[in-house]
Order: structure tokens, then C-alpha cells, then sequence
């Protein structure tokens, strides 16, 4: 049989895939909305979708196992050498590999309650002990995070923004956080920074973590295409790290973990400026709006700085289940420990219209 700790593994619950909906409430899938994963509305930039069908004619090959040309790319955009560069299917694959490198049996990860689901699951599929601290108004609690890493500890994970929470840590706290963590450990422990939903803060609220990195010698930060830059099906993730993390990540790593077409869409869409700052504006607007109609719905919302918003619908079952009906696709969010909220994704003006409206329909005649 498995371990133990393998059979403790509650399996990731992934979005409802438009298709099973279709089927199980017989509704046309052309008239299904999902707002459920954190996609990007827009889907791939077009830039994206030329490049990717180039590469495709060369998918008889195996991809450049160091991916060369995104890895220089991103270098040059981040300012790093591409030596510190690693790349994953996903930036799922950079938490994954971070657990592989740095935890096993006796060891410890520390991370927050309502944190994203892979920091659980990664860190208990290495047979680690979590160390999981309350949240604080939802969000992360640094300084009891600070205090909850112990003897056995190797990594501590922070989201930042949080999903499914949408709550947002300034830089000033991380940066402190940072200094604490390596004053009093040193490079015993490791800290992944998740910027999965970077590209959707407001300019003013970015900050430039490339030089974090150069700072801090224990420092993962992971970021994704699969948000903003809309590549959410391809899986391409990057990670920026000093080079014996980098080395680290590079042991575990699966040689041909990024197949080509997602390499050259990639290289495409970071060039995309119009794309991301649409995909930007049109999330801004859009979040506006679900949280206006919550505001007059009197639902308490957490104010989010991701693609997503956290509404509490009371009973979230009953309520998802009559989006289910009305082919609307939300996320329940019971499994991290949110029974009574849903998690709604950004979507197009239309998407987001008819969701507030059969939302109203539902919650206005409980
Ligand atoms: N980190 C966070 C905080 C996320 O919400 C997600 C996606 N849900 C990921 C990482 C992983 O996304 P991907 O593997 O598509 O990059």
C-alpha cells in the first residue's frame, strides 16, 4: 500500500470544466460561463497563438531542455542573469519542485491558513510537517509566521497576492519579512514568494522583486503565464532565484518540463505590452463591478487584488449549485476552509453581467 502520508492527500479540486457541465445539467456548452480557475477572459494574446503554431511544426523533437531563448528573455526583463532563471509547467511545477529540493520526513513547511492549495498538498506529498498559521483579516500573518518557523523548517510559503483570499502584502512588510527570516535562519530556510497574480496590482503597489532576489540568498520568487499573460492552458512558470536554489530546483527537475509551443508562446507574450495592460484594465474594471454589486447585494467581500473576489453567499452550496443551473461556473472554496464564500473570477463586462444577475436572482429571493 502507500504511506501514510500519501493516503492523507486530499486531492486538489480543480474548476468545473465547461464540458462536465454541459453534460450533467444537459445545458449547451455555448451558453456556459466560467468564472472558476482565475483565467484570463481574453484568452491567449494573439501574438501568442502565432508563435505557438510556428513551434508547433517542430513538436517531433524534444524541447530545448534549458529553454534558452525564454530564459534570456526573462533575464533581460527582470534584469537577472539567466543563470538564476528556472522555468516549470506552470509555476505550480516551481512549488512542486521547491518541495522536492527542500522538504522530506522530519522536516517542516510553514505556510498560511487559506493559502493556495499546492502548498499543502506539496509539502504533504513529501511526508513534511505543516506548520499552517491563522490567517489574519484573511490574509497572511508575517510576524506569526516569523515565529511559528522552527528546527525542522525548510520553507515558507507566501502568496502575494493570496489566492483565494485576493489579499495583498505590501512591500515594505515582505521585504522585513525577508530580512527577519534570513537574520535569524540564515539559508536553512527557504522562502517561496508566489507572485502568481503580480501583473494585476496596480502600478503603484508593484514592486520589483528581481532585486529581492539579488538581496536575499534564501529567496524563491515564482510568477506564471498563466494569469495575466492569458498562456493559463500551455503551463509556463518561471522562478527567480540565486544560483545554488537555482541549482536546487534544477536537480528535481523533469528534463523537458516546458514543451516548445509554450516556450515560443511565452517569448511572444512577454513582448505583449498591449495585451497585459488590457488584460490589466479589464480585470480593474471588471472587479469594480462585482464588488459593487456585492456592496448592494449587502454580501461581504474581501477587497481583492488578484483576478478573482472571495464573496460570503452564506450557503455556498446551495447558491453554487443554482449557478450550476444557470451555467455559471464559480469556485466553492469549503476545502480551504471558506464553507460559507464562494470565489468568483473576473470575466468579460457580459460575463460578469449575467453572473450579478443571476447572483441577485438567487440571493435576492433567499
Ligand atoms: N500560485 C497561486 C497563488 C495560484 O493561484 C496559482 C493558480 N491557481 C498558481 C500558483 C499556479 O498556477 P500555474 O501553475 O498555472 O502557474
Amino acid at each position: 500500500g502507500a504511506p501514510d502520508h500519501i493516503l492523507a492527500i486530499a486531492p486538489y479540486q480543480p474548476g468545473k470544466p465547461i464540458e462536465e457541465l454541459a453534460r450533467e445539467f444537459k445545458l449547451d456548452p455555448a451558453n456556459i460561463i466560467k468564472l472558476a480557475s482565475n483565467e484570463n477572459p481574453l484568452g491567449m494574446p494573439d501574438s501568442a497563438k502565432s508563435a505557438m503554431m510556428k513551434a508547433v511544426t517542430t513538436l517531433g523533437r524534444y524541447p530545448d531542455p534549458n529553454g534558452f531563448e525564454l530564459k534570456a528573455a526573462l533575464a533581460a526583463r527582470y534584469g537577472v542573469p539567466a543563470a538564476w532563471v528556472t522555468l516549470g509547467n506552470g509555476s505550480n511545477d516551481l512549488l512542486e519542485l521547491a518541495s522536492l529540493a527542500l522538504l522530506g520526513p522530519g522536516l517542516s513547511a510553514v505556510y498560511a491558513q487559506h493559502a493556495f492549495a499546492v502548498y499543502r498538498l506539496a509539502t504533504q506529498a513529501r511526508g513534511a510537517r505543516h506548520i499552517v498559521v491563522p490567517a489574519r483579516e484573511y490574509g497572511h500573518d508575517l510576524n506569526a509566521m516569523l515565529a511559528a518557523i522552527d528546527q525542522d523548517t525548510r520553507l515558507v510559503f507566501i502568496a502575494n497576492p493570496n489566492n483565494p483570499t485576493g489579499t495583498f502584502l505590501p512591500a515594505a512588510d515582505v521585504v522585513a519579512f525577508l530580512q527577519q527570516v534570513h537574520e535569524r535562519w540564515g539559508d536553512k530556510v527557504t522562502v517561496l514568494l508566489d507572485e502568481a497574480y503580480n501583473e494585476y496590482l496596480d502600478p503603484e503597489l508593484r514592486f520589483d522583486s528581481a532585486r529581492w532576489v539579488e538581496q536575499f540568498s534564501n529567496l524563491i520568487v515564482s510568477r506564471t503565464f498563466s494569469k495575466a499573460y492569458g498562456l493559463a492552458g500551455l503551463r509556463v512558470g518561471f522562478a527567480l532565484a540565486q544560483p545554488r536554489l537555482t541549482d536546487l530546483l534544477n536537480r528535481v527537475r523533469q528534463p523537458f518540463n516546458v514543451n516548445s509551443p509554450a516556450q515560443a508562446a511565452a517569448i511572444a507574450a512577454l513582448d505583449d505590452a498591449d495585451f497585459l495592460q488590457r488584460s490589466y484594465a479589464l480585470n480593474r474594471d471588471g472587479k469594480q463591478a462585482l464588488c459593487a454589486a456585492f456592496q448592494k447585494l449587502n454580501l461581504q467581500f474581501v477587497p481583492s487584488y488578484g483576478n478573482f473576489v472571495l464573496v460570503r453567499v452564506g450557503d455556498a452550496a446551495g447558491v453554487n449549485l443554482a449557478l450550476l443551473k444557470r451555467g455559471i461556473i464559480v469556485r466553492p472554496v469549503g476545502a480551504d476552509g471558506l464553507p460559507e464564500w464562494l470565489r468568483v473570477s473576473i470575466g468579460l463586462p457580459q460575463e460578469n453581467a449575467r453572473f450579478i444577475e443571476a447572483l441577485t436572482a438567487i440571493v435576492g429571493a433567499a
